[in-house]
Formats: C-alpha cells, sequence, structure tokens
C-alpha cells in the first residue's frame, strides 16, 4: 500500500524560483507531484513556507561530544594545533556504542536546523588501543545506527589517513585510530559500501585526510577507488599548513593538489581557506565544490575564505559544520556572510546580483553546491525527488510581514533557528515545533555516553 502525504504551503522554494498556493504530493517518501496555484484540499497538512532541506557536506560527528572543552587558553598562543591535542585526547576514549550516542545526537540537531543529509568525514576507524576491530567498518556501522536513529541522510565518507606530515612522515600514537595502509583501506570500503545498501538514500564517497596524510601516489590510487562517487579532502585550512607544504614541494596545497589530480566535479575541497588570486581562479573553474565552515574555521582561528572573488569566477560552494561545536545551519550561513563583510567592509557580497536577496542566494548557494558535494546531484524540492523540506514558523515576529526571499533574509540575519518549524526526511516529519521526534530519549543515551567517556 502507497503512503501518502499531501502538504500544502503558501509560498515554496523551487528551483526555478519561489510557488505560491503549492500543493505537494509524496508517496513513499517521494514526491510525485508540485502544483502551484492550486487551493488545498480537505486532508493536506498546511504550512505557510517550504524550502529544501540542505546538506551539510563535512561533520565530524564524534567531535559533537567535546563542543565547548577547548575553550580554556594555554600556555601560548592557542591555535588549531592546540585544539587538535584536545582533540586527540577525547578520541582515545570513543567506543563504537558511544559513537553511535554522540552522532545521533549531533544529526538530531543537525535535522532541528533545517540539515537533512550529512557529509560524515569519518577517520575514527579502529579500536582504542589502535587495532582494527573484528570487523574494519564496525565504526562506520556505529555512524549508520545514528543515521538512522535519527533519521538523516548519510554521504558516509571514510578517511584515508597514513602519515603525519608532507612528504611520508610516520603516524604518531595520538593518530593510531585513523591509519590505513591501501589495501586495508580498499577492504574497508568494501565492507561500507555493503553495509550502506541497506540505509536509504545514503551514498559512500572517499576521502584523503589532508596532504599531510597522504602521498601523491596514494592519492592516486584513492581517485581510482572513488570512481565516480565524491572524494573530499581537507586542504589549506590554516597558514603552518601552506608554509609547509611550501617548504617540503615548493608549491601551496591547492596549487599542489591541482598539479597532482584530476580534480573535477566529484571533488569537494574543505576549507580552501588560504588561496592565492591564482588558486581561487583554478579551483572555481574546476567544477569542485569548495567546502566551507565559518563556525569551525571562526572557532579555530583558521581565516577567511576569498568567497567574493571565487564566486565572481562561478565557484560552487557548500556549508559543513565540521567540529560540530555549534550546530546551526542558519549560523552557519549567516557568518559565511559577515565574514565576507567584515574583511571587505561591504554589505550583501553573496548575492547573486542588483536587487537580490542574500539569504536566497546563500540557501540555494548552499543547496546547489552541497547536493554536488555529497553525491546528490538534483537536490531540491522537485518531482522524483526525497520529501527532504524544512518549514518555517511565520509566527516568528521576524518573519512577518514578509515574503519570498525576504522570508530566508528574515530567517538567516534575524530569527536564526527558532523559526525553524517543521522538517521531512524522506516524508517523515522528523522535526516537530523545533523538536526531532526523538530528541529526549537521544539525549539521554547521549548524556549517559558522556559521562562514562569523560570519567
Ligand atoms: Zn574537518
Amino acid at each position: 500500500m502507497t503512503d501518502t502525504l499531501c502538504l500544502h504551503a503558501r509560498e515554496v522554494l523551487l528551483p526555478d524560483g519561489w510557488g505560491k498556493q503549492v500543493r505537494i504530493v509524496i508517496e513513499d517518501g517521494s514526491i510525485t507531484s508540485i502544483v502551484p496555484q492550486s487551493l488545498p484540499q480537505p486532508g493536506d497538512e498546511r504550512h505557510a513556507v517550504l524550502l529544501p532541506g540542505l546538506p551539510n557536506l563535512h561533520s565530524h560527528a564524534f567531535q559533537r561530544g567535546m563542543a565547548g572543552f577547548a575553550e580554556t587558553r594555554g600556555p601560548g598562543a592557542d591555535s588549531f594545533w592546540t585544539w587538535r591535542e584536545a582533540m586527540y585526547r577525547f578520541v582515545g576514549r570513543i567506543g563504537p556504542d558511544d559513537l553511535t550516542a554522540v552522532a545521533a545526537l549531533a544529526y538530531v540537531e543537525m535535522l532541528e536546523s533545517g540539515f537533512t543529509r550529512v557529509g560524515e568525514f569519518h577517520y575514527l576507524h579502529h579500536d582504542r588501543d589502535g587495532q582494527p576491530f573484528g570487523d574494519p567498518a564496525e565504526m562506520s556501522l556505529a555512524i549508520m545506527a545514528a543515521a538512522e536513529a535519527s533519521g538523516i541522510a548519510l554521504t558516509h565518507l571514510p578517511v584515508f589517513y597514513a602519515h603525519a606530515g608532507f612528504g611520508g612522515l610516520a603516524p604518531h600514537e595520538g593518530q593510531r585510530r585513523f591509519i590505513h595502509g591501501l589495501d586495508d583501506f580498499a577492504r574497508l570500503l568494501e565492507g561500507v559500501r555493503a553495509a550502506a545498501a541497506y540505509l536509504p538514500d545514503s551514498i559512500v564517497g572517499i576521502a584523503p585526510h589532508s596532504l599531510r596524510a597522504v602521498t601523491a601516489d596514494e592519492l592516486s590510487a584513492l581517485s581510482d577507488l572513488a570512481g565516480e562517487a565524491p572524494i573530499h579532502i581537507h586542504i589549506a585550512e590554516q597558514v603552518r599548513e601552506v608554509e609547509d607544504c611550501l617548504q617540503w614541494s615548493g608549491a601551496r596545497p591547492v596549487e599542489w593538489l591541482f598539479e597532482h589530480a584530476a580534480v573535477d566535479r566529484n571533488w569537494c575541497l574543505v576549507h580552501a581557506t588560504h588561496m592565492t588570486e591564482a588558486e581561487t581562479m583554478i579551483l572555481a573553474t574546476s567544477g569542485a565544490v569548495a567546502g566551507l565552515c565559518p563556525i569551525t574555521e571562526a572557532n579555530l582561528g583558521d581565516g577567511i575564505f576569498p568567497a567574493s572573488s571565487f564566486l565572481a569566477a562561478g565557484g560552487r560552494y557548500g556549508i559543513g559544520s565540521d567540529s560540530n561545536v555549534r550546530i546551526d545551519a542558519t549560523e552557519e550561513l549567516r557568518l559565511l556572510e559577515y565574514g565576507q563583510r567584515l574583511s571587505l567592509r561591504q554589505r550583501n557580497v553573496l548575492a547573486a546580483g542588483v536587487g537580490a536577496s542574500t539569504g536566497e542566494a546563500l540557501w540555494r548557494g548552499a543547496l546547489k553546491g552541497g547536493g554536488q558535494a555529497l553525491g546528490d546531484h538534483e537536490a531540491g524540492i522537485a518531482i522524483g525527488r526525497p520529501a527532504d523540506l524544512v518549514s518555517l514558523d511565520t509566527e516568528h515576529p521576524s518573519l512577518w510581514e514578509r515574503r519570498n526571499a525576504q522570508l530566508i533574509d528574515g530567517l538567516i540575519f534575524a530569527a536564526g533557528q527558532p523559526a525553524v518549524d517543521c522538517v521531512w526526511r524522506r516524508g517523515r516529519k522528523v522535526v516537530s515545533g523545533g523538536r526531532h521526534i526523538a530528541r529526549d530519549r537521544i539525549a539521554q543515551i547521549y548524556r549517559t555516553a558522556l559521562a562514562k567517556m569523560l570519567i
């Protein structure tokens, strides 16, 4: 028997513009009909505004458990590298069930903020002592269990990590849970692909961790393993990383990557913060996506992505919650624009042109680029697509008397997450009144796991 749901909304953000008085029919989780200018019919669930759910293209879910634990000043200048030490200490304590507990809460919070798909950049593979689990995909299965418990769509990105620094340096003790050789990694990938087949809408990509962690030969082997699947890599996040890369190779990270890999639309370069004008142009015209994580980049003191020249050259971007120190889609988008405003001393930098709304450009940009990066190329409200939808609470004062794009501007720049009302994933309403339907249970399991891990 077909499971049918009919929604009616006053305004809907469709791929080609704003639909008015739209009736959407959803059968078994997929959109089968979109009819603008229609009257609601008896039994329709009525909403004021519907937006497409956003992809969150870069997450390390386990780091949700240490949010706020690395905000104490150390003896010297604190940096990404001191944060990483705190992260490595936390990593040592997480077992498979703990990972499911922490990731499930992170995914609940993502859904509550309007993200309906997550790209999980997953490098915590082995047991606490560094030995592989009996099933090498054990920790990936823990991530899939969290995705299933929360309902979020998963693009799983198992990470290949083999070295501690440029030029194939041997990994150190704090990295023992991340490390693979190429053969072991291929076996892991096989297991992950088989398991993901049981999770609706899941996609499996591949993630060379960074140019610090892979050699040129390994990178080329990984590209072959990926085929047409998404390939994600951390790159040019930190000035020291750029300096180390220059010293090792004579080239900057983005420059080096383009010289050694066929970077195309299957690739996502995460951060790409520190680029010359020439690197910015190469990335923008390659078809690859820049994976921007404004909250984490601010938290870690990374720097500001050159978005203005990147977009002017036709570049594509998406947003990611990365360290999950705070999970909020509207705040990621707001901070992305505000970083540009502060550095350029201009306003409405990321709007698509004169008279265009910045909020709508941000939402559409993150949808298109994020979908592409996660292998979900047609993300949006369209026939044949899973019904991944977000409704807004137009009773929020920041959304009163607003129409069309003004609603998204009001959401991103004024109301923020409190104006997110309901979220559907594959036609199932998983968030209602701003709360995930399983929040209380999942939060309680998280609390128990966290207390145990912090002993
Ligand atoms: Zn990351």
